[in-house]
């Protein structure tokens, strides 16, 4: 099999790297309505080419945090009861304004993540449209009316917000994943604290932007920027936040979820994935294909949802190794913002450099490894990795167990579908799991016995709707779904109210 090695000249730390000419701008943080500076601003760096620095963002101190939570407290009482009109065209105006900046918005994303500019911009489309469907969801925080067991009284069951909730998400979807902890927290009356990925604080300074203009009240959303392992702790374990949403490695969603429940707030985790891709021996060979490229490397496979594992049965196993080579083989890697990228960078040094000792572990591992020609990535001043396949892999190896966050597949061969399911169930993940057949008996039975939050049958198991809930099992998830109309489970907090007639 063709390919090589990447030897890529971008070592260098995000911190290190300098602007090419003038200043970049200067980003502040949101407390209470207010734009407010720090003594430290932190560059935000571009993947592509690091000698490219977007902006320099303020980092926060534990007091600003605490200032945070303060001003979301005292905001939290008029916000809860505000009325779900004013929150409606609040989110409503920002959905819009997303949309009317979706390019400028998503050349940002593309600059400081690294997805490419086509994924960039349907990102933001969809921070957009969640935005517009939590507008909706605001208008229908409708409850229960259940007949007491007791003559004359009636029950009603409604929900109220849960007050100040501290959103910390990743840096793998800047824009989407704010956008579907905060649309849904705000919508439901809650004040938000929130805390970005330190990689890619950008979008969260634009979205923040857009519901400073929108007319978000004081305290009822603030940002704070900055090191997660150095603020997060403030933040996390503060007694007067109510509830913490996190997605994020599982590492740090333990420390989040410990903290957190120190003082009895609400917690939802979203973590990573392993997510398998079966392809039977009847599936459509270029269905197949596409959805293991489509979710095996786009992103840089930097999804939570990338299909890391695909496991294909005996009799299609070669026809699908070759096409899946020569398709990948074909993939163009470069900068995020170039046209016809398909394949970015990954987001930094340290992810490049993990990447890279999982590819060694499963050459150790006596797995055999096939990567694209390091020559198809045009710049040597970016974090890249060429899309790589492990062959001849065992489910038990890590590389077949551990998530590895880059453009890297661990193809493992069954005999057939019962072996192909037990293999795709026997990992500590359950957030997504896809089958590629034409069988509708397999696919039903897939289905219903995998154990994942999310099943998809012939599509990719990265790429989901924004309107419906999104979740996982087992180490991908904790606590209520996110997304859809499911998200006010998470958000909102249950009252049982008894009343008699007869007063
Ligand atoms: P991470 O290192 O866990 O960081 C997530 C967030 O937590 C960041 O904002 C981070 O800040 C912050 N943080 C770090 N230490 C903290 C602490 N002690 N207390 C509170 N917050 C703290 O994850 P990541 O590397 O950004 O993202 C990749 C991971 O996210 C992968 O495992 C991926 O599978 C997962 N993910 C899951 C989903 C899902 O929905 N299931 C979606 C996307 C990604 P800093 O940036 O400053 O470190
Ligand atoms: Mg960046």
């Amino acid at each position: 099999m063709p390919g090589a090695l990447v030897e890529s000249a971008a070592t260098g730390s995000k911190a290190k790297a300098a602007a090419p000419s003038g200043r970049p701008p200067r980003r502040d943080l949101y407390i209470g309505g207010k734009w407010l500076g720090a003594e430290v601003y932190a560059p935000n760096i571009n993947p592509s080419n690091v000698n490219d620095v977007e902006g320099e963002y303020a980092s926060a101190s534990e007091r600003d945090v605490r200032d945070a939570i303060a001003a979301a407290r005292e905001a939290s009482a008029a916000w809860k009861h505000s009325s779900p009109q004013q929150r409606a065209d609040l989110l409503d105006t920002v959905g819009t304004e997303i949309m009317s900046q979706s390019a400028e918005i998503a050349d940002l994303l593309a600059r400081e993540e690294g997805k490419t500019l086509p994924e960039a911009l349907g990102e933001v489309v969809r921070a957009a449209k969640i935005f517009k469907f939590f507008a909706g969801e605001a208008l229908r925080m409708h409850g229960e009316c259940i007949a007491s067991v007791r003559p004359g009284v009636r029950v009603e069951v409604t929900r109220e917000a849960v007050g100040v909730v501290a959103v910390i998400t990743p840096w793998n979807f800047p824009i989407a994943i704010p956008a579907w902890k905060i649309a849904p927290a705000l919508a439901f009356g809650n004040c938000v604290v929130f805390k970005p990925a330190e990689l890619t604080p950008g979008c969260a300074w634009r979205l923040t932007q857009i519901l400073d203009r929108a007319g978000v009240p004081p305290g009822v959303f603030n940002l704070v920027m900055g090191s997660g392992s150095r603020i997060g702790a403030a933040l996390t374990s503060d007694p007067r936040i109510d509830a913490v949403s996190f997605t994020g490695s599982e590492t740090v969603g333990a420390r989040v979820r410990q903290a957190a429940e120190q003082h009895w707030a609400k917690v939802q985790l979203e973590l990573g994935g392993k997510n398998p891709l079966i392809v039977l021996d009847d599936a459509n060979l270029d269905v197949a294909i596409q959805c293991a490229i489509q979710g095996g490397f786009y992103s840089a496979g930097q999804r939570c949802t990338a299909s890391s594992r695909i496991i294909v049965t005996a009799g299609i196993h070669d026809a699908f190794l070759d096409a899946l080579v020569r398709n990948t083989s074909q993939l163009v890697i470069g900068d995020a913002r170039a046209a016809g990228t398909q394949i970015g960078p990954l987001v930094d040094a340290r992810q490049l450099a993990s990447v890279r000792e999982y590819l060694e572990i499963g050459r150790r591992e006596g797995a055999s490894l096939w990567m694209a020609d390091e020559s198809r990535s045009g710049s040597r001043e970016g974090f890249y990795c060429p899309p790589a396949i492990f062959t001849q892999a065992d489910p038990r190896m890590r590389i077949a167990r551990e998530e590895i966050f880059g453009p890297v597949v661990t193809l493992l061969k069954v005999r057939d579908y019962d072996e192909a399911l037990s293999v795709a169930n026997d990992s500590d993940y359950g957030l997504s799991a896809g089958i590629c057949t034409r069988s509708l008996a397999a696919a039903e039975h897939f289905k219903r016995y995998s154990e994942a939050g999310v099943v998809m049958v012939n599509l990719p198991t990265a790429g989901i709707d924004y309107h419906v809930p999104f979740g996982g099992r087992k180490r991908s998830s904790f606590g209520p779904r996110e997304q859809g109309a499911y998200a006010r489970e998470f958000y909102t907090t249950v009252k049982t109210a008894y009343v008699s007639a007869t007063g």
